[in-house]
């Protein structure tokens, strides 16, 4: 195993939580490691768990803003169904400091590569590290309409997705807001949750006649103009808000985000961008194992897969690192010279 060349495992900064310490942790100068872990989340902490249990030196760098962090729970994750998400970061965060792995607060803001391979991470912190593999999990942002109301309920009673929110807000009044063409499906879908589901065309476009059928046939009502806010109660909200005044009252709001992975780190590496088939965001393109093609570089969570739930995420990050340990495992033995040793 190789150690990290600053401090070692054990020292006081390594039991700091990502959650609430500061700084970068180790101090000026690049540090050695196996490994660096570009965000603290359910895929990076699920890699760092693994290559911590593979004897690797890791280390997380997180800036501490999980996607999930506004929703007071977390669903479907088997055996942590209706866990606090922020809660289960600490968890996994323990876990991995509990086999030698450290999790520290920053934001990376370049990767760039040494003449000998390695690659070199700076943090915003002016920390630098130097590692001989590298895993990308820096999550996506959600990107939806910039309308009053929706912001400060997002996560809450604005949510986009029902396999999270779906059983909490079952048989409640919905309200889908329509951004695009596939406002129709999420109106659509949502009707297995609930009896009760408006549709607000607001920027989507006029839906076909079949659609409108379809949306007729599970009783969606279909609300044509632009929503101009989202009203809000008591902490909750309780309506939909036209520009023409007229407001329809609403339990809760679907919205459907364009799901922009975080990638700004991977792109000067030569890492790819693509589109997500479902045309709901763009992710970066990787093998089965999160591999980029770029030498050294894997990703993992919702940056190599925009739809990855949180038990994706953490999974993701898992067959990441068992991918590059592998890889490592070759080069190790490789470098101790034991290739010219095997059998023809
Ligand atoms: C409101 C909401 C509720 C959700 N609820 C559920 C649910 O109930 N069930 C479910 O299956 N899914 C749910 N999801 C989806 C879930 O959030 C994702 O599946 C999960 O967060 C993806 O994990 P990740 O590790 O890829 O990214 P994240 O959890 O977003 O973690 C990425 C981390 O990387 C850090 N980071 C980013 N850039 C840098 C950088 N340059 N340097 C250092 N660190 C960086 C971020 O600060 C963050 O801490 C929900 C999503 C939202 C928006």
């Amino acid at each position: 195993m190789t150690n990290l060349t600053s401090t070692g495992p054990g020292t006081s900064r390594d039991t700091q939580d990502t959650g609430t310490g500061s700084g970068d942790g180790i101090g000026s100068g690049d540090v050695d490691i196996d490994v660096a872990v570009v965000g603290g989340g359910l895929a990076g902490l699920g890699a760092a768990l693994t290559l911590g249990r593979a004897r690797r030196s890791v280390l997380v760098i997180d800036a501490g803003h999980p996607r999930n962090a506004p929703a007071a729970h977390m669903h479907g994750y088997l055996t942590r169904d209706g866990e606090n998400p922020l809660e289960m970061l600490r968890l996994g965060r323990e876990e991995v400091r509990g086999y030698g792995g450290r999790v520290i607060q920053g934001t990376v803001v370049s990767i760039t590569r040494f003449p000998d391979g390695r690659l070199r991470l700076t943090t915003a912190e002016g920390a630098g590290y130097r590692a001989r593999r590298v895993v990308v999990a820096t999550g996506l942002v959600d990107e939806y309409p910039d309308l009053p109301g929706l912001r400060e309920r997002w996560g809450r009673d604005v949510v986009h997705c029902p396999y999270c929110f779906g059983w909490e807000l079952r048989e409640r009044a919905l309200a889908v807001l329509g951004t695009s063409p596939l406002a129709v499906m999420a109106a659509l879908m949502w009707r297995q949750w609930s009896g009760d589901v408006v549709l607000f065309l607001h920027t989507a476009p006029q839906p076909t006649a079949q659609q409108l059928a379809q949306l007729a046939a599970r009783d969606v009502t279909v609300i044509p103009g632009e929503v101009a806010a989202i009203e809000i109660d008591q902490d909750r909200v309780t309506g939909v808000r036209l520009a023409s005044g007229e407001v329809h009252p609403r339990d809760a709001v679907v919205v459907s985000p364009w799901f922009a992975a975080r990638h700004d780190l991977l792109a000067p590496l030569g890492a790819t961008l693509v589109e997500h088939p479902a045309g709901i965001g763009r992710q970066v393109q990787a093998d089965a194992s999160g591999f980029t093609g770029v030498p050294g570089v894997w990703v993992a969570g919702n940056v190599l897969d925009v739809t990855a739930g949180v038990m994706q995420s953490a999974a993701s990050g898992v067959t990441a690192a068992a991918a590059l340990n592998a890889d490592l495992t070759l080069e190790d033995t490789t470098r101790a010279g034991n290739s010219a040793a095997l059998p023809t």
